[in-house]
């Protein structure tokens, strides 16, 4: 059976309330292909002021696209009006909307054929477009002519390669030739929806085929960054998240951690993550970590930089086990595992709080961290009192 039960009942209750209403877009396919569907997305022929009627607790998610977040055991559920896009001026945004009555219109605006499914309560699969059939293929179509529906918006190029990526698909010849010819209209569009769709196509299974599609079709040439060397970049697939794919890209390319991070729109957490992927990258290239390389690095980034120095230079690589042995090596991992705190060198001195705090405090971290003192509070106190103080 189909979707959770907050899900069901809210398909139930429009339908109770004469309104058709059916399951759409991802969730079906995941369903039709035996995969856990992510979110699920209602359609339905009622007006978004209907839906709020029908339930109590909605939030309006724009109600000009007509999606209505209707909040039902807890739970959001996103229910969309039924409708068809007008005219596109500018290859990304339907200049309006109209809201139709018609599920098939609804179905006939949407991107792919595997997209355009959809499923009601009791089961039975709507399918205008024959999506089943592709799905069962592992194809990849656009509903209609592909040239006229990248047309309307240039992202469904990226999106057709991001899902043979994710699903292992392929492209139909048409889709594919409609890409070749109009790949140059993605520049159009913003950088927060390709990234959007790059991030889940690195996380895909088929990333290296969809990677060499991207420049099979040229439509590598009109995303900002991407490698031209993409030999190295297509190597470094497949990818265990999308930060790995980033960092592939950033090092493929060449690219400091910023020009990507500026040019993606990168979250800060991330592109501190690139940052330091960069620098141990470059580190690892002249020489072998050293004991404060393993402190101040992240597993993780070490993890990545490992795969990317061998996968891209001759050296030999250090796999997880080894960088997790050095890791537990040694005999800190922060200064908070210190055995003593600022309070006790105000007690061994007698001296007011102030910067000299702070400065103890590394220079105490680094004599335990290189193992000239143990990490407890007698060994740390003798070695304060008569190494370190007299030495200031
Ligand atoms: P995912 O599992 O990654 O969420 P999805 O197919 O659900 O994939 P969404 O971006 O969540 O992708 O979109 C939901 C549905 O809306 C799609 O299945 C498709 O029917 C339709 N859709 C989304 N983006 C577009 C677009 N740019 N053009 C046409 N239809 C689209
Ligand atoms: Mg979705």
């Amino acid at each position: 059976m189909f979707g959770t039960t907050q899900s069901r009942n809210v398909v139930h209750r429009l339908n109770e309330k004469g309104y058709e209403a059916v399951f759409v877009g991802g969730a079906v396919r995941d369903f039709l292909l035996g995969k856990e569907p992510k979110d699920i997305d209602i359609a339905t022929a009622a007006t978004p002021d209907q839906v709020k009627t029908v339930f109590k607790n909605t939030i309006d998610l724009g109600t000009e696209h007509g999606t209505v977040l209707v909040i039902e055991g807890g739970e959001p559920i996103e229910v969309t009006t039924y409708r068809t896009e007008g005219t596109y001026s500018d290859h990304r945004r339907p200049d309006e909307v109209q809201f139709v009555t018609s599920l098939k219109e609804d179905l006939m605006r949407r991107d792919f054929t595997i997209n355009s499914l959809a499923l009601t309560l009791e089961g039975h699969v709507i399918d205008p477009f024959e999506g089943k059939k592709d799905l069962a293929e592992k194809t990849i179509r656009a509903v209609g002519y592909a040239s006229e529906r990248f047309s309307e918006d240039a992202l469904r190029m990226i999106r057709a390669i991001r899902f043979v990526s994710v699903l292992d698909f392929n492209l139909e010849c048409m889709t594919k030739d409609a890409i070749t010819k109009l790949g140059n209209t993605v520049e159009t569009l913003s950088t927060e929806r390709i990234k959007k769709e790059f991030d889940k196509l690195f996380k895909g299974i088929a990333s290296s085929r969809a990677l060499k599609l991207m420049t099979e079709t040229n439509l590598s040439s009109f995303v900002p960054l991407f490698p031209s060397d993409i030999e190295s970049f297509i190597k470094c697939a497949p990818f265990q998240n999308e930060l790995e794919g980033w960092c592939s890209l950033m090092i493929a390319g060449n690219y400091d951690a910023s020009t990507v991070a500026k040019a993606y729109k990168l979250s800060n957490k991330e592109r501190g993550f690139l940052q330091d992927v960069k620098l141990y990258y470059e580190i690892r290239k002249s020489r072998s970590y050293t004991i404060d390389d393993y402190y101040k690095a992240d597993f993780a980034v070490l993890k990545i930089v490992e795969k990317l120095i061998g996968v891209l230079t001759d050296l030999e690589p250090l796999d997880e086990s080894a960088i997790s042995l050095s890791i537990e090596a040694l005999p800190i991992l922060s200064k908070h595992e210190l055995a003593i705190r600022g309070e006790h060198l105000m007690k061994w001195t007698d001296k007011k709080p102030g910067r000299w705090i702070g400065e103890a405090i590394t220079a105490i971290e680094q004599a335990v961290l290189h193992k000239r003192i143990l990490n407890e509070q007698n060994a740390i106190k003798e070695w304060f009192s008569n190494e370190y103080k007299h030495k200031k």
